[in-house]
């Protein structure tokens, strides 16, 4: 069945529950997605969550980035429970009755930052990291919120290696140099990791991103933007992370301004259509997003999952799709 209605009237859900889920020690988990894990919350389709995403990039400066329930969070989760992945995930939350086959349509209603800073990490695994001569660099930014911009309010050199998630760096500590004078950063507030629990026994690293969604780092998952993940176990289980206040297309550096956000969203279960992958639904695009070690591969797995979207559920024939879509990172169609 298309996902479209007749008509283009989009279904009204009133939402019958508002639920607040922070995040603790216990409502988090750190580095995976595991369908074993026990939910957080349970709701029913249509309800409203209000919840905290927390920054794994917190450490980089606590003063700043913390805040006493987040410093628990790093007091309290042991180094040894943070694996395989890096992010910190709010949730599982539990959809009554979503089961393998539906769709999760996400609808991002608010994303707040909780604090006035943000930090990004030129990092070990970013892409230029040889070229700046195989040093790690902290940068620490100030939100303005007349303006709606970010600017770095210092940097400094890492010292070492950062491989261990939530690592904690104390300042004056570190040598606070002047970064980045003049410029401001556009704030977009999204969301770099989410999704449902894979089918799989164990966890599930939460840096690649896959067809249950994870890290994708679409900046454009923010506030307006709806996302329909394929659900693949029973309850869906879906969870929250990997806060951004800014970001391009792309962490070329390793990171994006990581920042803790206050998330408002509504699930509402969908059994009327399926889709192969996690789909974007932006006030002005359509995002197929394609995933596998080869980039050229998941190029075309997008692409395909593009066609499926324009044929299948707008209407378009095949033939027609010749002519598009047209070439991006990631295939997108304008509404
Ligand atoms: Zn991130």
């Amino acid at each position: 069945m298309p996902l479209f209605c007749a008509h283009g009237v989009r279904q009204t859900v009133v939402p019958k529950n508002l639920h607040h889920l922070e995040a603790t020690p216990d409502t988090i988990h750190w580095g995976y997605f595991d369908p074993a894990r026990a939910p957080a919350l349970r709701i029913k389709s249509g309800d409203l969550i209000q919840a905290e995403a927390v920054t794994h990039h917190a450490g980089d400066d606590p003063d700043l980035l913390m805040d006493e329930k987040i410093a628990r969070i790093f007091r309290e989760v042991p180094e040894s429970d943070r694996n395989p992945g890096v992010h910190i995930m709010t949730g599982p939350i539990y959809v009554e009755d979503a089961k393998p086959g539906d769709m999760l349509e996400v609808r991002y209603l608010s994303m707040q930052p909780r604090l006035r800073h943000g930090s990004n990490l030129a990092a070990n695994w970013g892409y230029l990291y040889k070229e700046f001569g195989e040093k790690e660099r902290v940068t620490i930014y100030e939100l303005d919120p007349d303006t709606n911009t970010a600017s770095a309010l210092y940097g400094y050199d890492f010292k070492g290696k950062y491989l261990v998630p939530g690592t904690i760096t104390r300042c004056p500590e570190c040598d606070r140099q002047k970064a980045l004078e003049g410029v401001r950063v556009p704030v977009r507030p999204h969301l770099g990791t989410a999704g449902v629990a894979p089918d799989v026994k164990g966890r599930v690293s939460t840096i690649p991103p896959g067809l249950h969604g994870g890290n994708i780092d679409n900046w454009r998952i923010g506030a307006g933007a709806t996302m329909y993940y394929p659900v693949a176990v029973d309850g869906a289980l879906f969870s929250i992370g990997d806060p951004h206040i800014s970001q391009g297309d792309g962490e070329l550096s390793g990171t994006a301004i990581e920042a803790s956000l206050n998330v408002l969203f509504q699930i509402v279960l969908r059994k009327d259509f399926k889709f192969p992958s996690p789909l974007l639904e932006t006030p002005k695009y359509w995002i197929a997003h394609g995933f596998d070690e080869d980039l050229d591969q998941a190029m075309r797995n997008a692409s395909l999952d593009m066609l499926h979207l324009l044929t299948e559920h707008v209407g378009l024939s095949p033939n027609g799709m010749r002519s598009g879509p047209p070439g991006r990172a990631l295939p997108g169609v304008e509404k």
